[in-house]
């Protein structure tokens, strides 16, 4: 299934605001909410549809991936994130607080997983033609002994007798009626009695995993990929944080880049560039050949429309842009010698030689 553009799912364009993008999900969430269509299975994927794409572009960092490399910069098990619509009211809980003016159970939050940063460097071919490569991340993964939940087993979560499962206790001072977090429970309602053997109650174990980054075509260094969900767990089951692949390209021997151009330089001599030839100048989808006007000049350039590196958003790729060097012969035969001095007479040059280059130093 193709996905759709997130812009398009909340009817925005490219250059909606914060505030814009927050309003335009708050009218598709009211519409599409669903308290409001029981069991209409199309307005539930609609709702998801919203709000996936609300994750994303209510997230600077998210939505500025998303706006270079579309889909697939943000790469993921589909839209793992949300499996059902009570993950979106969990995760959006505060925008859906001021939506409906509705109140939370009391207690903290489980915090969700940190994100996590990988470099990454790849060849300059792998930037130029996208590659698929294997990492291997080390972080907190869901205690499977557990299921994260940090307990031996369900019966050793107990309600916390001090605010009786609340998370918040409350004081009489004078008329007023004070509310703070239950320290015996730090605000969560449940202790654990009898923590996990493997994890020690914390509900996430060390986990070395092996994941595919696919790189798209016409990357470039600076450029971050996220991979949903693949950040550490979260606390007690809460989101998994995002891992965020900041790639490094490495140079080319041959070619350099320039935004979405790719650059080169060839060598030729005097005769190429004064009688124009023609040569093979070496792509990295293949040789080019090219022609070499009569009469060019050392730096400029030919340019091979749609030879450089893709550009994703725009399909339009960059160019090959290929910059002549001439190169002046330093050994001469004296008949080269010769043939040179005619072509000067010829063309009516004063010659004031210089002497021939002694190979001694500049003092010597
Ligand atoms: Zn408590
Ligand atoms: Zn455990």
């Amino acid at each position: 299934m193709i996905k759709k553009d997130y812009y398009q799912v909340l009817g925005l364009d490219r250059s909606a605001t914060d505030g814009e993008i927050k309003k335009a999900y708050r009218q598709m969430a009211l519409k599409f909410h669903p308290d409001r269509n029981p069991g209409d299975k199309q307005a539930e994927e609609r709702f998801k549809e919203a709000s996936e794409a609300y994750e994303v572009l209510s997230d600077r960092e998210k939505r500025e991936i998303y706006d270079q490399f579309g889909h697939s910069g943000l790469q993921g098990t589909g839209f793992a994130g949300f499996q059902g619509v009570d993950d979106i009211f969990e995760t959006f809980s505060d925008i859906f607080e001021d939506f409906f003016g509705g109140g939370r159970r009391g207690g903290r939050r489980a915090q969700r997983g940190r994100d996590l940063r990988y470099d990454l460097q790849i060849e300059f071919a792998e930037a130029f033609f996208g590659a698929e490569k294997q990492i291997q991340v080390t972080k907190n993964g869901i205690c499977e002994n557990c299921g994260g939940r940090g307990a031996k087993d369900s019966t050793a979560i107990r309600t916390c007798p001090r605010c009786h499962g609340r998370g918040q206790i409350s004081h009489s001072q004078g008329f007023f009626t004070i509310s703070t977090t239950c320290p015996q429970c730090r605000g969560n309602g449940t202790f654990i009695a009898e923590p996990c053997s493997e994890c020690q109650g914390a509900g996430f174990v060390k986990k070395t995993k092996k994941l595919s980054v696919k790189i798209p075509a016409g990357v470039d260094s600076g450029v971050r990929l996220m991979l949903q969900n693949e950040g550490e767990a979260g606390e007690r089951g809460a989101s998994k944080g995002d891992l965020f692949v900041f790639i490094s390209v490495k140079n080319h021997d041959f070619f350099s880049r320039d935004g979405d151009n790719l650059l080169c330089e060839i060598p030729i001599s005097i005769v190429q560039a004064s009688l124009g030839c023609h040569i093979t100048v070496p792509g990295l989808k293949g040789d080019h050949e090219i022609e070499i006007p009569r009469g060019i000049q050392s730096g400029e350039t030919i340019v091979l429309k749609g030879e450089g590196f893709p550009h994703l958003r725009s399909r339009r790729p960059g160019d090959l842009i290929i910059r002549v060097k001439v190169q002046t012969p330093t050994q001469l035969t004296k008949e080269q010698e010769d043939l040179l001095r005619k072509f000067a007479e010829t063309s009516g040059e004063g010659m004031g030689e210089a002497k021939k280059k002694k190979k001694k130093g500049f003092f010597g």
